[in-house]
């Protein structure tokens, strides 16, 4: 894509709460139109799991603040196998133990880790040459010129369901209360909160497919790219 000359890169921004689907339809999108994937939870999830190896109190958040800067984090953006690592160990597995999912919003709120992260995606974002990206303050704060913004949606019942078929040994409500504990510290925080864009498009994924879901993701890009 070109405006009067200058190259614009691609940027899909899907925000949504934890369970919608972001990352199913992320990277069904980014497959599609042959794009890059940055999964930005991921990398707050990655510093999580650092933080807690490294003993740091995580009811404390000056005392995240003061570590915020040495995990150094390697990302990967392919949509077929999205890597990630901290200090050269693959955190893939790790990143979606429960300890981490329970621990990352306490981590994600303090602003000396957002400013870091927010500034190393927008260097990942950049250099992608067209890219989708997940998260939660994609389309308000990390790319806010995107073309195209989707902000998903589900059911707290779709979504605790959905988690607890990828998540063993848990159940329904047990991710429902989680996913619900989750959301209201995530959307309560100061620091750039989940939040949908007044310019993102919602979509209410409870009673669609993946398959549907993709392809209105994508019929959305289109309308914008031509628009
Ligand atoms: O998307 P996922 O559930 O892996 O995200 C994990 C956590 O990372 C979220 O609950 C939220 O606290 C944080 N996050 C964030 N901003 C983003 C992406 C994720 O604060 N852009």
């Amino acid at each position: 894509m070109s405006t009067e000359g200058v190259a614009v890169t691609l940027v899909v921004a899907m925000d949504g709460p934890s369970g919608s689907g972001k990352s199913s339809v992320s990277r069904g999108v980014a497959r599609a139109l042959g794009l890059r994937y940055l999964d930005t939870g991921a990398m707050y999830r990655a510093v999580t799991w650092w933080m807690l190896q490294q003993g740091v109190d995580l009811a404390d958040p000056a005392a995240i603040a003061v570590r915020a800067k040495e995990p150094e984090l390697g990302v990967g953006t392919d949509p077929d196998e999205p890597a990630i690592a901290v200090d050269g160990h693959d955190v893939r597995g790790p990143i979606r133990s429960q300890e981490v999912t329970a621990a990352v919003s306490a981590v994600s709120a303090v602003p000396e880790v957002r400013a870091r992260l927010v500034a190393l995606q927008r260097e990942i974002i950049e250099a992608s040459g067209g890219i989708v990206v997940e998260g939660r303050d994609i389309g308000t704060v990390v790319s806010p010129d995107a073309p195209t913004k989707v902000y998903l949606t589900a059911s707290a019942d779709a979504r605790a369901a959905r988690r607890s078929a990828e998540v063993a040994g848990t159940t329904v409500e047990a991710q429902r209360a989680a996913l619900e504990r989750r959301d209201a510290l995530d959307s309560t925080r100061k620091a750039d909160p989940l939040a949908k864009a007044a310019d993102a498009v919602e979509l209410d994924t409870t009673a669609l497919t993946l398959d549907e879901v993709i392809a209105a993701v994508l019929d959305l890009v289109k309308e914008r790219a031509s628009s």
